[in-house]
């Protein structure tokens, strides 16, 4: 997920692989480590945290002499940041040196598979069983070990390579992760993003899934796994380093709303095995279930609203009492909790400080605690008795939207996967939901193609001054999430309310122009939404009304209309949060806001 550098010429590489290590950081990394060819062996560096820890540790990269090596800053997906699972990995004998961006997802079957043939790992990381492969499968003739070691791994990669035996050369390969070539005159580049590049050439290659590059001082070449050379063309680039650094996109808030489909589908995949949810990381026993009385929600900011989705989802589908309780308010308000009680503790960081708390509050009195966390080795994913990972790789802007989408993933895993424990799911029910799951990612691309339609109902509203959300149920938790999405960035006053509500008082506030939106995906509540539509309607409001797609837009009577993708009613919400993200992020792009760092707010809330 973060950088990855590599380099073959004429000049020392450590100085440069460190200054392309330094153009990759706003990519988000807990740790660095570079590897150089010296001497006939491969000399390796690595240093937990800052990049400048490994440019102390190297003097800035004289203490290495050698044209060849790769360097990677890590952000851990699997083990915790450390100096030994920094990257590059080496291989048991030392006769390969990789460095990995992205997620080995049949890893533990494959050290199960090399430790049975006497290999010994070193480290926590997935990233690992690449170089003890290639090590295993090599026999003499390097690309043959490539081709058998990537024809092994599921999941996805970007790989530089080094090989002890052959000293001019560099390997790269990719496979749903970037890594693109720079092209230099006797000296070439890897790197995972152009801003590394950019000191040193213009001229990229942009290598596609599957594809294996080997890059000398003077040449480079590509191949498919087949090993047919493939033509590729060369690219020149005239972006400046500002944009470039964001991938071209205007802002990472974009850029991350865009990556959804990848981070969902990162988060789901690899827990489906053959039609079948696999927890692994799970240690919950079927008894352990039965024997819960409630689960308890312990969250902040968005994950709050992604706790109030999944308290509609696990009472509908496990009919367990489950409460969600804002976290900083759950320390002081003596809760009830026993150990028959599941806290589900949500934190994109894993170190917001009032949910850290809140989860320690409730393992004191009993509680078993379960996160569901993005950052590896972070102290709730440490300190709780289980975690499941979202996979959506750093989110850089503060409003999230990917880290958002992939918690939603993991409480629709943990709903049908709970449900089917408890004996709630016929076969054919649970296999219409694990379909459901593995079409989100797709469904969740199908939304985002209205951006178009989205940006013009923006252009109409941005003027705004209070825009209400409402919505029943499910849609009620989203009208949160969507109204504080654009409070966050847009700086316009809005609220959310429960539709049903409005009219016990706020409805006051609907005047002439009032913007309402107004979501209703839930098919059960339709004409009850239909009917608050026209409450705010005559009152003189403009609506901008969300449906399902043949879900009534037309005789809603809404000004607006957005539609998203059918599907069960447990993922409408990961779909209907795609037009209100970017319904937020047009109107502060039309306000000139400082979309990526709002004021006033923090990324990562440390304080209490
Ligand atoms: N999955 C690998 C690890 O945890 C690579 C992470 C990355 O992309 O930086 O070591």
């Amino acid at each position: 997920m973060c950088g990855i550098v590599g380099y073959i010429g004429a000049e020392e590489a450590a100085p440069w692989l460190l200054y392309g290590l330094t153009k990759l950081e706003y990519r988000g990394y807990d740790s660095a480590g570079i590897a150089v060819f010296e001497g006939g062996n491969i000399r390796v560096a690595k240093a937990k945290g800052r990049l400048q820890n490994l440019v102390d540790l190297t003097h800035g990269g004289a203490d290495f002499h050698g044209n060849l090596g790769i360097g990677h800053t890590r952000w851990a997906t699997h083990g915790a940041p450390s100096d030994i699972n920094s990257h590059p990995q080496t291989s048991e004998l030392g006769k390969f040196a990789v460095v990995h961006n992205g997620i080995i997802e049949n890893y533990l079957e494959l050290r199960e598979f090399l430790s049975q043939r006497g290999v010994s790992f070193v480290s926590e990381t997935d990233t690992e069983v690449i170089a003890q492969l290639l090590e295993y499968y090599y026999t003499g003739n390097i690309f043959e070990a490539i081709g058998k070691t990537l024809a092994r791994v599921t999941g996805s990669y970007a790989l530089g390579i080094l090989c002890r035996d052959d000293p001019n050369t560099l390997y790269a390969a990719r496979k749903d992760n970037p890594l693109i070539i720079g092209v230099g005159q006797g000296e070439n580049f890897i790197a995972s993003d152009i801003p590394a590049l950019l000191s040193k050439t213009r001229e990229v290659i942009r290598l596609s899934d599957l594809e294996i590059a080997r890059l000398r001082a003077d040449s480079v070449e590509v191949f498919g796994l087949d090993f047919e050379p493939i033509k590729k063309k060369t690219e020149h680039i005239t972006w400046d380093v500002s944009a470039a650094e964001k991938g071209g996109y205007p802002h990472f808030m974009f850029k991350e709303i865009l990556e959804q489909p990848k981070a969902v589908a990162d988060t789901i995949s690899p827990r489906i095995r053959d039609g079948r949810i696999v927890l692994d990381e799970l240690k919950f026993t079927r008894e352990e279930l039965v024997n819960l009385d409630r689960i308890c929600i312990l969250a902040c900011g968005s994950a709050y609203h992604v706790g109030m989705i999944a308290k509609y989802i696990f009472e509908e589908m496990l009919r367990v009492p489950t409460e969600v309780t804002i976290a900083s308010e759950f320390r002081y308000e003596n809760p009830i909790v026993s150990d028959k009680t599941l806290a589900i503790i949500i934190s994109q960081s894993g170190e917001t400080l009032d949910t850290l708390e809140a989860m320690r509050e409730a393992k004191r009195r009993g509680a078993r605690t379960l996160s569901i966390v993005n950052v590896v080795g972070s102290a709730i994913a440490l300190e709780a008795d289980d975690v499941i990972y979202t996979w959506a790789g750093p989110e850089i802007a503060v409003a999230t939207t990917k880290a958002y989408s992939t918690q939603l993933a993991v409480i629709d895993l943990l709903a049908i996967y709970f449900a089917d424990l408890l004996g709630k799911l016929t076969p054919e029910e649970y296999a219409v939901l694990i379909a459901g799951l593995e079409a989100l990612p797709g469904k969740i691309a199908e939304a985002l193609e209205k951006k178009d339609a989205v940006q013009y109902i923006a252009s109409q509203c941005f003027n705004a001054k209070n825009i209400f959300f409402i919505g029943r149920n499910l849609d009620y938790a989203m009208s949160l999430e969507g109204s504080l999405k654009l409070k966050e960035i847009s700086y316009i006053h809005s609220e959310a309310y429960a539709a049903g509500e409005l009219k016990h008082g706020t409805i006051s506030l609907i005047e002439d122009g009032t913007l309402v939106v107004a979501l209703s995906t839930y098919a059960r509540l339709f004409e009850k939404m239909r009917n608050n539509i026209l409450e705010v309607k005559t009152r003189g409001a403009t609506v901008l009304g969300l449906f399902t797609k043949g879900g009534g837009a037309e005789s809603s009577k809404a000004d607006f209309a957005l539609e998203i993708p059918q599907a069960p009613t447990m993922f409408l919400p990961s779909l209907a949060i795609i037009p209100l993200q970017l319904f937020a992020y047009y109107i502060a792009a039309m306000k000139g806001c400082d979309i990526d760092k709002p004021r006033n707010l923090a990324k990562s809330v440390t304080v209490e």
